[in-house]
């Protein structure tokens, strides 16, 4: 750090209070994670310097001989992990891993049917703002109004009627499994590929805590820094030896040039990591830590979408305390707990206020946190929602919060 200090003061005032915001908060922004040093090592490393456009052993470039010793590592452990055939680690994030499918398998113009926005799908499942919902039709599922489940019944109507080119299953806020034999099925109805985006629940399937959708999808996309805790990226999966090479033509030259090879590097230790006995462990407690904490909010009066979780995530509603998700998010972070505001089912407020949050805890596990400080960040949450209005009480929340995470360093002294 002492190099970014001499050469710009700026950044290094930012990177130091990130680092001092990350370690002295709770995160609980289900999409974020904690990679370890090494993994953080990788992706600070030299490779950062160095052209690879092309695949290990065809490359155009010169030089590339330790970007394929990595590179390769990195397609290997990933196919390990998951049971794949085929893998590739060169999407820059999860945006460019689904672009990368819909590009080499699609045309523009074809149909793509996947989960709305406002039920927890993603905004590359075909949104009307996003490339997805510009380049291709956007259909979209939704949610079985009283389960708040998926309703696959609702999923076979529409693919039947519509008979999209391919069928997207995969959310980021969906707290339940996934049944991809029912995606499968229904995706067979009608000739459409199967595409399972497992962004979220990736380091979950890993550990066997969730059915792995390479069973039953033509192609499977994920990113790789966040239940996963690998760097920022994305990797696409396949076990169908065509799709492969169509995906990986597309990847390089079709939408992307040079890779990252520094973070190829950081995918492949984040990789080895998740091949650890350790790291199912890890996984587990994160799905025991988000199971106490949706608990102890519905005891403390909050109502959980769906009743639950069987992942790492849940949506809580927060109009039983009268409360909207824009003002929770404000009063968390000011007690040093960071999530983010989300819609619920048929929300009443606006996408910008939400009646909701979404919570999720792979960042608290990983640095430390079991059902104890677990039930701690639920009382927090409680206090402060409970008194919104009392900026002396959620002071006070901010002291606790700085206490426990002190007895759980992430970097600091490591
Ligand atoms: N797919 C899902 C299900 C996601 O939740 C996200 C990110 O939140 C993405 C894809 C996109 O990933 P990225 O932000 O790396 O483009």
């Amino acid at each position: 750090m002492s190099y970014i200090k001499d050469v710009d003061l700026e950044v290094y005032n930012a990177i130091s209070e990130e680092e001092k915001r990350q370690e002295e908060g709770i995160e609980l922004i289900a999409s974020e994670n904690f990679v370890s040093k090494a993994v953080m090592e990788a992706a600070g490393s030299v490779f950062t310097n160095k052209y690879a456009e092309g695949y290990p052993g065809k490359r155009y470039y010169g030089g590339c001989v330790n970007a394929d010793v990595v590179e390769s590592l990195a397609i290997e452990r990933l196919k390990k992990i998951f049971g794949a055939k085929y893998a590739n680690v060169q999407p820059h994030s999860g945006s460019q891993a689904n672009m990368g499918v819909y590009v080499g398998l699609l045309n523009a113009g074809d149909k793509i049917l996947g989960m709305s926005l406002s039920a927890g799908g993603h905004l590359t499942h075909g949104y009307k703002i996003n490339f997805s919902g510009k380049n291709y039709i956007g259909l979209e599922y939704g949610l079985n109004p009283e389960t708040e489940l998926i309703d696959y019944e609702a999923v076979r109507e529409i693919a039947l009627r519509e008979k999209p080119k391919m069928i997207v299953a995969g959310a980021s806020a969906y707290s339940r499994i996934i049944d991809f034999k029912k995606f499968r099925e229904i995706a067979d109805e009608i000739g459409a590929y199967l595409m399972v985006d497992m962004a979220h629940i990736a380091g979950l399937v890993a550990a066997g805590l969730h059915p792995n959708p390479l069973e039953y999808a033509d192609v499977v996309t994920s990113t790789t820094h966040k239940t996963l805790r690998g760097p920022r990226g994305g990797v696409i999966l396949t076990n169908n030896e065509e799709i492969a090479k169509k995906i990986d033509k597309t990847i390089f030259p079709g939408i992307q040039g040079g890779p990252l090879v520094h973070i190829i590097a950081a995918k492949a230790v984040a990789f080895k990591e998740a091949l650890s006995l350790e790291y199912k462990k890890y996984q587990e407690q994160v799905a025991k830590n988000a199971k106490v904490l949706s608990e102890e909010l519905v005891k403390g009066g909050l109502r959980i979408v769906s009743g639950g979780t069987d992942n790492h995530l849940m949506l809580v509603d927060l109009r039983p305390m009268g409360v909207t998700g824009k003002l929770a998010e404000a009063k968390l972070e000011e007690a040093g707990i960071t999530c983010n505001k989300n819609a619920i089912p048929n929300d009443p407020e606006k996408p910008f206020v939400t009646s909701g949050i979404r919570l999720g805890t792979p960042a608290i596990t990983t640095r430390g946190f079991k059902e104890d400080e677990t039930r701690q960040v639920a009382q927090f949450i409680l206090t402060v929602l409970g008194n919104i209005n009392d900026s002396e009480k959620i002071a006070q929340v901010k002291e606790q919060v700085f206490k426990l995470t002190e007895k759980f360093p992430l970097y600091k002294g490591k």
